[in-house]
Parts: structure tokens; sequence; C-alpha cells
């Protein structure tokens, strides 16, 4: 009867949609799409599950939004009366004189010694409690980071680290920080930039996912509702501990028919009491908009066949500037950093002996054995027969083989434990543990497209496409001036993922050995989008938009492509007995988003998956488990990061900030704001290292007037006061926009390089400003004027100018400069 009347309902929901000319133009969003062609799976008998689905769901969310507002609301009392309530209330009959008189609810309540006894232990130990609180937060951080040599000497100094965690994207920065403000000696070892991978690529949301909710509700699947439920709450905690980096975003879903408003509505109601019932999460309510609301709120939105706007909110961040932020939250706990150094091999000593050791008996032990440690190199032969050799005896990983890529050399670090968050290249560090460990990771690769934001005129709302011709979403977000779009979800050989963090060589081997330490590091080429993936993002997002504001391929102003380290189980039995099939993971849109800790025989432990809004999580579980499993002792046992406030949010005051940058540097509305949320409370420092400006008037040939903005050199009371406290002194304007339509300017090149630890060029416009990821016409543009303040900061030799310049120019073309692949 059930699918019978689903079936009314879907023909009839069919019916309408048939006679909407919307519906018949080709290029109908693709919400009002799904809904009229068979949605799910079962044709007309899906759109009844979905019907029935978005009624139960409308009918849970109804009760929910109850039991929240009965929930606040039982501690309310109206606070004054109505004419009915006089009117129903008894005339009272006599006037009491005094207390004792006066009705048993009127009384004062005398408290007896016992209770203001009690009323005093409660407040102390409430007290004792908020000291114990403040003594949580950790370790005393330092006032001034060390700078990268500084940190390479520790980590070159013959101690051994609790704790090396190799690659330096979100992941292993978390799991530094937490180390770090729980009192371990804990190394941070990154081959090419702070988040260079991954990690600069992602879609910006902080997020749980409504999809992965609306999957949880349709499969009945716990693990994605537990994954929603956890991200949410983070998204909560990371709004608090890095206001200036995370922000809430309100999104827009344009519907096209009455199912899809209430489907689409009732899901995102449900995901919004999620995070309010689960997490205390204040995001404003979910909204339903009439279509002349919502073609206010994103007024390039076509308005053929639209039926409403629904709008949630969600966090967005700048991902790089999150995992910075992160690694010197880290840094300022005692942490050593190091970027551009890579781990080229792992330190095994067999089981029993100490790290390090030089005991003759262990040395003996195996033959490939050096000073009684085995430093497995790359994957080859060596390494190959190493792990073949069955007589050898079990080995333990305890320290790491590193190359500094700035200068070439290498070296050792002894640690009790190392952990792999190496992302999307997981499986290359397990190969050094094990050359015959099986791969984990089934790489997908998603791609971004930006676009100028005046195309979408400004809106300050994002657009969410849920269901794509294939089935997947699309966002378009205003990101950092611009708009984002994307993403896509491609699987990708395994080879390729692992390839696509390899250095770009603008020179060869023996060019980069002969230039010594001039070589300088050379940065990850990154993946390289392909044509036909930026056709489909344009046109997933083509069909929302009016028509005389249609976009072409010319209007793409940046691409970046990432990889998902998407990973299999290894600690599931079934993991061992998959097949070919299996492992290659074809689907991989059906791979949850969790994540994985794996501790391998020799105690390496790998952390994979998740995502970059669940990090802390990762972080927490992966260091829980090198406590344990290398018997560490750190001075707090759970987990604090959720108290401390990222680098540039301990003294956030936006509208201090604000007004210091605006009245005191004399900084435009876009530059301001586009500083503070790059660099919290550290934003006046970054003004302070801007050149003192002064427009001047030159008289043109043509004896007409004209302004013209000259800058004088930072004097060097200016850098000073520019180190760790706000600059005292302020004279007058300051700074120069490198390009003319982006708010980067010359101090933050200069407070990169000497605060953030920048040392190419590629790591400024790629990370530290994100101008690369924005619009790669104007980054290649700023080369020579960043190459010309770095080279002055750091002191670089022609030659080393011209390759860090050659070597940027190949990275912009990894962003879609010049090269896009057929
Ligand atoms: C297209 C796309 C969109 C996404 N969107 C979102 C989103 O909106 N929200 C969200 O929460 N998540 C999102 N994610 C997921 C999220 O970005 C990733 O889960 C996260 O960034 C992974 O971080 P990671 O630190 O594990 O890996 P990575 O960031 O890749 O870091 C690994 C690091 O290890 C380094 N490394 C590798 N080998 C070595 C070595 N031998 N020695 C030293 N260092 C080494 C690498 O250089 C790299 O920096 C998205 C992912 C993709 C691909």
């Amino acid at each position: 009867m059930y699918s019978h009347l689903g079936r009314v309902l879907a023909s009839a929901g069919r019916a309408g949609l048939a006679h909407s000319p919307r519906a018949q133009a080709a290029g109908i969003p693709r919400a009002a799409r799904a809904f009229s062609s068979s949605a799910g799976p079962g044709g007309p008998s899906g759109n009844f599950r979905r019907a029935a689905i978005a009624l139960a769901g409308l009918g849970a969310a109804g009760g929910l939004a109850y039991l929240a507002t009965s929930s606040e609301g039982s501690f309310t009392r109206p606070s004054f009366l109505t004419a009915a309530h006089c009117d129903a209330a008894p005339a009272p009959t006599s006037v009491p004189t005094s207390e004792a008189d006066a009705p048993e609810e009127f009384r004062r309540i005398r408290s007896t010694p016992e209770e203001r006894q009690a009323r005093r232990e409660k407040r102390s130990q409430e007290r004792l409690e908020r000291m114990e609180e403040r003594r949580r937060i950790g370790p005393a951080r330092l006032k001034t980071l060390p700078t990268r040599a500084e940190h390479m000497e520790r980590l070159r100094a013959d101690e051994e680290y609790d704790l090396i965690v190799i690659g330096a994207g979100i992941t292993g920065s978390g799991i530094a920080l937490d180390a770090a403000s729980r009192g371990l000696k804990v190394a941070l070892i990154e081959r090419d930039d702070f988040a260079a991978g991954t990690s600069s690529r992602s879609t910006k949301l902080i997020h749980g996912g409504v999809r992965y909710l609306e999957r949880a509700v349709f499969d009945l699947d716990s693990k994605q509702y537990n994954l929603v439920r956890e991200a949410l709450a983070e998204r909560k905690t990371l709004l608090e501990i890095a206001p200036h980096i995370v922000h809430p975003q309100a999104i827009l879903l344009p519907v096209y028919s009455f199912f899809d408003a209430v489907y689409y509505y009732a899901g995102a109601v449900c995901y919004n009491l999620l995070a309010r019932l689960t997490s205390g999460d204040r995001m404003p309510f979910t909204r339903i908009l009439s279509p002349t609301r919502t073609l206010e709120a994103f007024p390039s939105l076509s308005a053929e066949g639209l039926r409403a706007g629904i709008v949630y909110h969600d966090g967005v961040n700048d991902d790089a500037r999150l995992t910075t932020s992160t690694v010197l939250t880290a840094a300022s706990y005692g942490a050593t950093v190091v970027n551009h150094t890579e781990v080229v091999g792992l330190v095994q000593v067999p089981e029993g002996a100490a790290a390090g050791t030089t005991d003759p008996a262990a040395a003996d032990s195996t033959r490939h054995s050096d000073a009684g440690s085995l430093v497995i190199q790359g994957s080859g032969d060596a390494a190959a027969s190493a792990a073949a050799d069955t007589a050898a005896p079990r080995m333990r990983t305890t320290g790491v083989e590193v190359r500094d890529r700035l200068t070439g050399q290498t070296f050792t670090v002894q640690a009790k434990g190392v952990i792999n968050a190496t992302g999307p290249f997981s499986d290359t560090i397990r190969r050094l543990d094990d050359p015959a460990s099986r791969p984990i990771l089934v790489p997908s690769q998603g791609i971004h497209v930006v676009l100028p934001a005046h195309l979408f005129e400004h809106s300050t709302f994002g657009l969410l496409d849920p269901a794509t011709s294939d089935n997947r979403v699309v966002f378009v977000l205003p990101w950092a001036g611009s708009v984002l779009c994307g993403t896509t979800d491609t699987p990708l050989p395994r080879a390729a993922a692992e390839n696509s963090g390899n250095v770009v060589e603008p020179v060869g081997p023996a060019d980069l050995a002969a230039a010594g330490s001039e070589a300088g590091p050379l940065p990850s080429g990154g993946l390289i989008a392909r044509e036909a993936d930026v056709e489909w993002v344009l046109n997933a997002v083509r069909p929302y938009l009016r028509k005389d504001l249609q976009v072409s391929r010319s209007d793409v102003r940046s691409i970046w492509a990432g990889v998902r380290p998407l990973v299999r189980d290894p600690n599931n039995p079934a993991f061992y007995s998959q097949t070919a099939d299996e492992q290659s993971g074809t689907n991989t849109s059906t791979i949850a988003r969790t994540h994985v800790v794996h501790v391998s025989p020799s105690s390496l432990i790998t952390v994979s998956g998740g995502k970059l809004t669940t990090f802390r999580i990762m972080a927490k579980d992966a260091l829980d488990s090198a406590i344990r499993v290398f018997g560490l002792t750190p001075d707090t046992p759970e987990a604090i990061t959720d108290k401390i406030k990222l680098f540039g949010a301990e003294k956030y005051n936006e509208a201090a900030i604000l007004s210091s940058l605006t009245t005191e540097y004399g900084f435009d509305a876009e530059v301001a704001n586009h500083l503070l949320r790059s660099y919290g409370d550290r934003a006046t420092q970054v003004a302070a290292l801007c050149a003192p400006t002064e427009w001047t008037s030159v008289v043109l040939p043509d004896g007409t007037l004209s302004s013209v903005l000259t800058t004088r050199p930072l004097e060097e009371a200016d850098a000073a006061a520019a180190g760790t406290t706000v600059p005292p002194r302020v004279s007058g304007p300051r700074g120069f926009r490198l390009a003319p339509d982006h708010p980067y300017l010359d101090g933050e090149v200069r407070y990169a390089v000497r605060h953030e630890y920048a040392c190419t060029l590629v790591d400024v416009i790629a990370r530290r400003t994100r101008l690369a990821f924005v619009d790669v016409y104007a980054a290649a543009k700023v080369i020579p004027t960043v190459a010309a303040i770095m080279q002055a900061e750091l002191g670089w030799s022609e030659e080393r100018t011209k390759r860090e310049m050659a070597t940027a120019r190949l990275f912009l073309d990894s962003c879609g400069l010049t090269t896009v692949t057929e």
C-alpha cells in the first residue's frame, strides 16, 4: 500500500515538474532533476522513500526542535502577567503584615548554618577547579619562537626525543601540538613546507558534512552518524580556539520543487539540531527563504523555476594558515619544528636494544646493522632484502634519517617512537618500515577552480549543489576575496598519488649537489588538474547562474588539485584477505572519511584518513597510542588542545585590532580584514613590518599633477618593534599591495620569513599568503617583488633568487598558469 502511495506521490511530483519550463530545459539544477527522475536507487519507490524520510525527518526535526526549545523554555517563566492571568487570579482576602503570615511560597527562605557552610565549600571547590583548569592549559608558552636554524640545531643535537612526527600537514601538526602541550619532547619534520600537501588544497569547510548525515540516515550507518556528530563538535571547538581563521559561513541551497524543499529543509534542520543538542553549538538556525529573499542573498542565481532557498551554516577556514598556526603553537610549547627536511630512512634496532645502541651483540644480530642500528633508505633492494630476511630479529623503529633540503646535509634523529602522518604518502613511509607492507591508501583526487567574486556579485553566501549529475556535491564558497568551486572525487592510481609530492626540479640533481647550500629547497609540484575536471566543475556551477553571467574557462583565476588520503583499515582482519579489486577501491565515494591508527610490528605508528575538521581527534588518538606503545610519560594524561588558543587567537579582539589597523596604520577595510583573518592578534606585527609609505605629487610631462605612492625602507627600529610586542611607535600609513586587486602586503613577506619559517618564494605565495591559490596571474606578476624582499631578508645570491623565481613559475603552472593536462 505504501509503495503504491509512494508511486502516486512520485508521479504527481513528476507530473508537476514535467510542466515546469525549467524542468524541460537542459541543465536544470540537479536538486529538482534528482527528484523528478528516479532519484533513489529504487525509482518511484525511491522517491517515496525520500518523501517518507523527508516527512519523518521533518517530524523528527520538529520533535527535536520541540525538545530543544522546551528544554530551554522549561527554565524560563513568563516575566510579566497578561490581563488573562490577572482575571484568573483569586482576589486577595487579606494583606499579610509579617513574613510568618505570608503564604508558604512567599516566605523568605532563611538558610541554616549547615547550608551556608555547604555553599562556602562549594564555592571554594569551584575556585580550586578553576585553578586546576588553568594549570591544565599546559606548560608556559614561549614568547619568542626559535629560528629555523635553532630548531635545526636542536634536531641535530645528539638527544633522544620522546616522539618524532613525520609530515606537517594538519594531522602531523596537530599531533606535535598535542604532544608538546602535554609536556613531551617532540620533533615535527616536514619534507616540503608546512601544509604543502593536501592541507592547503581542501574545500576549506570545517563541517560535519550534510552529505554524510544523509548517508548515515539512508544507510542507517552509525559510523557515519558518529563521524558527523564528532565533526560538528570539532567545528564548535575550532571556532573557539582559532576564531581568526575559522568563521561561520551561510550556505544557500536553492530548491526547485516542493518535495526538495521539504527534503532538504528537514535534512538541514536535523544537521543544525544535531550540532546544538550534542555539542551546544550556537550556529544560526536553518532558515527557508522565499524566492525573492533567495535572490537577494545570491543575486547571480537564476530565478527560473526557483521555489525557495534553504540557508544553513557551516564553518570555513584557511587550511594552510590553520596548519601554520598549529605548527607555530606547537613550537610555542617547545616542539622542534622543521620544514624542508625530508625523512629519507628509518632507524631500526633489534627489539630489546636501546636506541642508537653500540652494543656489539645487538650489532651482530643483523647483517645490515651499522653501529647497532639499521637505516633503511628508500625502498631499494637492500631494504627489501632486509625485510625478506626471515632470520633477522624483530626490529623496532627508534629514529629517522633526514635530509635538510636547504643544505643537502643528512643526519639521524633518535626517538622513543615515530609517527607517520604523511597523508597521501603514508604507504611510502610504511614501505620504509616494511617493504612487504600492503598499501592502505585508496587515494582520490579532488580539484577546485577559483573564480573572481564579481561574477557572483560579491555575495557573502555560499551555494551548495546537493546532487550533481553523478551524485556528488559541489560547493561555491566565498573565500579570500574570490570564489572557490569544487570539488571532484576521482580515484587516483597509487603511484600518481605518491608522486604528487615529488619535487619540481628545474635543475638536475647534479646541479643541485654542485650548488650546495645555495641550491635551496624545491617545492612540491602538486598534482595537475585535468582539463576535463575543470570543465566538469564549471558545468556543475553554470546552470545555477543567471544567463547573462555565464562563466567561461577564461574567467578561471586558479586551479588546484589535492589527494584525499582515504584509507582501508589494516587493523581489520578482512584487510588482509581482500582481492586486488577491493584493495584498489575504485569506488572511493563509499569509503568513510574516518581515520585509522595502525601500529606496525616495528612499532611505527601510522595515522591517516579523516578530515581536516577532525584533526584534533586524529592527533589525540595517534598520541594516545604512542603514549601506550612507546611508554611515554606525559605531564597530563588527557589532551588539552580543545582549550589551547592557536597562534593569533590568544589576545584576539576583533574591534581593537581592526581599529588599530585602520586608524594607526592607515589600511583600508579590505586589507585590515584580511590581516585580521590571517594573523589574528599578530596582525599589528605584520603591519609594523610594512614599509612606511607616503603619497607624493609629481608633475607629468603634460603639466598635470599625479599622485605617486612612494615607500621608504623599513627602519631597524620598526623591525625591532615588530618583534614580539605591538610596536610602540607608529609613523603614518604603511604598506603597499603586492598585487593591486588583492589585499596582500609587502609586510607579510617579511613577517613570513622572520616569524613563520617561510624559506622559499613558493612558501610565501602559496601558503603564508594564498595568492597562488586565488589568482595565478596576479601571483606571477608579484614574483619579482616578493623575490626582492626575500633576497634582502635572507641574503640570497642572484643565482638563488633566479632559481626561486623559476621554481615559483613552475608551481604556478601546476595551478593553471599555463599547464592543464588534456
Ligand atoms: C579536494 C579535497 C577537499 C577536501 N575538503 C575538505 C573540507 O572541506 N573539510 C575537511 O575537513 N577536509 C577536507 N579534505 C580532507 C583534508 O584536506 C585532509 O584530510 C587533510 O588535509 C589531510 O591532512 P594530512 O596532514 O593527513 O595530509 P597532508 O596535508 O597531505 O600532509 C602530509 C605531509 O607529509 C609530508 N611528507 C610526505 N612524505 C614525507 C617525508 N618523507 N618526510 C617528511 N614529510 C613528508 C608532505 O609533504 C605533507 O606536507 C579535503 C581533501 C581534498 C583532497
